[in-house]
């Protein structure tokens, strides 16, 4: 076993579950802190604590004897959940992340790592479907996702206050769109790739399928497997700015549901909800950094992920019926 201990908060949830199996399969020792299990497998952590990290106390009992923290822990969703919870979102989160921070400095942890978001990228740069790809440096000036991009963007700020101030080793990785199987796919927090694999499971051939918005805004995916490797790539670097990681292969939602529904090889027609939230028109990474600080980048295809997330969805509602 490696003689590294590792702190992963977020552990019940989608992405902390599936780095706590890499870092397993890397043979780490890692306690798992979340409040509530992973959902749909046992985890396979060394240890696992229930604890409610907006409390200190929590905080400081999570980090005891461990290395590295990957603090993943956030009260999160998809655009619905997120657009209509912001005080909720901005209350908890800024807690457990300014907690975890201060707790990581006081038991003198070697690396930290905090998981922010491509919300935190401005209104102005994403109006249209065919926006370039978002260049690190376009989060300033700032005009951040409201609520939940603006806690990202100022604990991104916090972390490198503590990294200049008490030299504690912070990391900022900015997800754009990470699915994959065992993420959650209904009751309001889910993603568009898990939304839209659930729709068209349930959904007989000729069906109609119900889409958020015009189906014309475009974002780009990232499959969990890719995820994981780039945090990890990215811990063992020395750099400590933020970093984006998700591909650059942006489409459309209406090409999103027509690789699934060919996935499920079924014949699906959309129904537009214009009156659903949609978030920003256009969304990309560009991973010029990416590639120059990690030396890789994700390479699952759209339509590989996809696969393996319908099917993983669909015996999910089929082991439920
Ligand atoms: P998730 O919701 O599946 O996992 C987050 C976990 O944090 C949940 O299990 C939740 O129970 C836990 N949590 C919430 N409040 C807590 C508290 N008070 N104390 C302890 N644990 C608490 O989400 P995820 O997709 O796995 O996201 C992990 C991280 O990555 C989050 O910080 C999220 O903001 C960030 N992120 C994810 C994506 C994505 O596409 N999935 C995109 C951008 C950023």
């Amino acid at each position: 076993m490696e003689n590294k201990k590792i702190l992963v908060t977020g552990a019940g949830g989608f992405i902390g579950h599936h780095l706590i199996k890499y870092l397993k399969k890397k043979k780490f020792w890692v306690r798992g802190v979340d409040i509530k299990f992973p959902e749909y497998e046992q985890t396979l952590a060394d240890e696992f604590e229930l604890l409610d990290l907006r409390r200190w106390a929590n905080c400081l009992q999570a980090v005891r004897g461990v290395n590295q923290v990957y603090n993943l822990a956030a009260n999160m969703g998809g655009i619905g959940f997120i657009e209509s919870h912001k005080a909720e979102i901005v209350h908890d989160n800024i807690l457990i992340n300014m907690h975890m921070l201060e707790a990581a400095r006081l038991n003198k942890i070697d690396k930290f790592l905090y998981t922010s978001s491509a919300c935190v990228y401005p209104g102005y740069k994403q109006n249209s479907p065919d926006i370039a790809p978002l260049k690190e440096e376009d989060a300033y000036p700032a005009d951040a996702e409201d609520g939940y991009g603006w806690e990202k963007l100022y604990t991104e700020r916090a972390c490198r206050h503590y990294y200049e101030d008490y030299k504690l080793k912070t990391y900022c990785v900015r997800f754009h769109n990470i699915y994959g199987p065992l993420g959650t796919y209904d009751g309001g927090r889910e993603k568009s790739p898990a939304a839209i694999c659930r729709k068209i499971a349930f959904a007989k051939t000729k069906d109609e399928v119900e889409v958020w918005g015009d189906g014309n805004q475009t974002r780009s995916y990232c499959y969990i497997d890719d995820c994981v490797e780039g945090i990890f790539r990215l811990i063992e670097s020395e750099y400590h700015e933020p970093l984006n990681l998700g591909t650059d292969k942006m489409v459309t939602i209406n090409h999103l549901v027509d690789i699934v529904a060919n996935i499920a090889n079924k014949r699906i027609s959309k129904r537009y909800d214009l009156g659903k939230p949609q978030g920003v028109r256009g969304r990309n990474s560009d991973n010029t950094k990416l590639r120059q600080v990690l030396k890789w980048e994700p390479c699952v295809s759209l339509e590989d992920g996809l696969k393996l997330t319908y099917h993983w969805i669909l015996s999910q509602i089929e082991k439920n019926r």
